[in-house]
């Protein structure tokens, strides 16, 4: 079954759409988190991350620039956060990959603050996630 993204780009439901090309679309986010609040996704249904082609990934994220400097140029925000949510434990609930650019205002209500865990996290423990990673990177 298509997902909702793929109706959006075939006309099947409405949307706001805000940018097209041949490979990605910018639309509003349904849910307006904070005005201006736009996602960009790829044309062709990828689940996650991992299943976006590498070669794509890269002017993915032209585009995500473009839009975001957009939205910022349009609605004079605060700041921007770009989130994209990767699997069901981030928070995903459209799997048809994309990323949020969501504006920031004063006292837009939003709270996503990382937690700091610097003073429960030892030096030995930071090197092995540092060579875990190094190693993962080399494949
Ligand atoms: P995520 O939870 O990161 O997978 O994001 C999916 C986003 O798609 C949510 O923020 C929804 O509000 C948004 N969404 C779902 N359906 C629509 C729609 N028909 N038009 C615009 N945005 C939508």
């Amino acid at each position: 079954m298509s997902s909702i993204f793929t109706k959006i780009i075939q006309r099947e439901i409405p949307a706001y759409i805000v940018y097209e090309d041949e490979k990605f679309i910018a639309f509003l986010d349904i849910i307006q988190a904070t005005p201006g609040h736009t996602l960009v996704a790829t044309k062709q249904e990828f689940s996650g991350l991992k299943e976006l082609p590498i070669e794509l990934s890269g002017d993915f994220f032209k585009v995500v620039k473009r839009v975001a400097e957009a939205v910022k140029d349009t609605f004079n925000p605060t700041g921007v956060n770009l989130i994209c949510n990767d699997g069901q434990g981030a928070g995903q609930t459209v799997y048809h990959f994309h990323f949020h650019i969501v504006p920031r205002y004063e006292n837009d209500g939003l709270t996503f603050k990382l937690k700091n865990h610097m003073h429960e996290t030892r030096s030995e423990d930071y090197a092995s996630r540092a060579e875990k990673l190094r190693k993962a990177l080399q494949k």
